[in-house]
């Protein structure tokens, strides 16, 4: 399947609802708009559940294509950013960092964390032995990787759409949700962060990584941004409306200057339920 062939579903404002809104990118054969109401910039289609489980939509397979497509368009601009990609995997920013800073005085021996779009797991499994990690991923074959190593610490991988995911796992267990690189792809934000308040402990925390709408590179590249992917980023956050998103399901944001840097294509927010 292509993309020009994938059934694809209108979707409304993820923010506030709104059915109007305007075009304000046309990146190849696709609108990038913003919502006229609250400002919120998003796709206003969506590819549906079967495009990603597997196939030519699945990240593992999509991801490679990405990047070859991007060298044939802009060669010099793509490789400076797969070296600052290097560069920044080198300076290991990453979610382990976030909880562990989060939950360092907290004593339980078992904490429970869940990734949200785990892939085929990875990181978590960096974290202290004392993490039982857990994951969703649509991606069949990613998650079936995810479920072997995380079953092997007392988890387990659910693959479905993070709206119907999320019931699977136990409310109030979650000590630490991760959402690195996967809440711009998400058709119905909104309700996995509802989703997520529902599932952390109170005292616990979300993790979320997003490419940054309000990044410099993005006002200078303009339709060539690098965060533009068709069909696979639908949602275009600034740290203002990650914030107004969060709020919306319950949570307080966090963010410091180093993690929403105009500089960098993406930042960090850590979300707290608010009592
Ligand atoms: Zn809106």
């Amino acid at each position: 399947m292509t993309a020009h062939d994938m059934a694809l579903t209108p979707r409304r404002c993820p923010l506030c609802d709104s059915g109007n809104a305007t075009p304000r990118y046309r990146v190849k054969t696709f609108a990038v708009v913003a919502c006229d109401d609250c400002g919120f910039t998003y796709l206003p289609v969506a590819a549906g559940f079967d495009h990603y489980a597997e196939g030519d939509g699945a990240w593992e397979n999509a991801q490679p294509s990405f990047i070859q497509e991007r060298l044939a368009q802009t060669p010099l601009q793509t490789r400076l950013s797969l070296a600052t990609r290097f560069r920044t995997r080198f300076r290991k920013k990453s979610p382990v960092h976030y909880i562990d800073r989060h939950t360092a005085n907290q004593a339980q021996p078992r904490l429970n964390v869940l990734d949200i779009g785990c892939g085929a797991g990875g990181y978590l499994l960096s974290l202290h032995p004392r993490y039982v990690p857990h994951g969703v991923d649509i991606s069949r074959e990613l998650a079936a990787m995810a479920h072997a190593s995380f079953s092997a610490r007392g988890g387990f991988v659910v693959t479905a759409p993070a709206t119907q995911a999320l019931s699977r796992f136990e409310p109030g267990s979650m000590d630490a949700i991760v959402m690195r690189s996967y809440l711009e792809h998400e058709a119905e934000p909104l309700e996995v962060l509802k989703g997520c308040f529902g599932l952390v402990k109170k005292d616990g925390l979300v993790v979320v990584k997003v490419p940054n709408y309000a990044a410099l590179n993005r006002v200078v590249m303009g339709s060539g941004w690098c965060g533009f992917r068709f069909p696979d980023h639908v949602n275009y956050f600034t740290p203002t409306s990650l914030a107004q998103m969060a709020a919306k399901a319950g949570f307080r944001t966090r963010q410091r200057l180093v993690d929403k840097l105009p500089t960098s294509d993406n930042m960090w927010a850590v979300l707290t339920p608010v009592a």
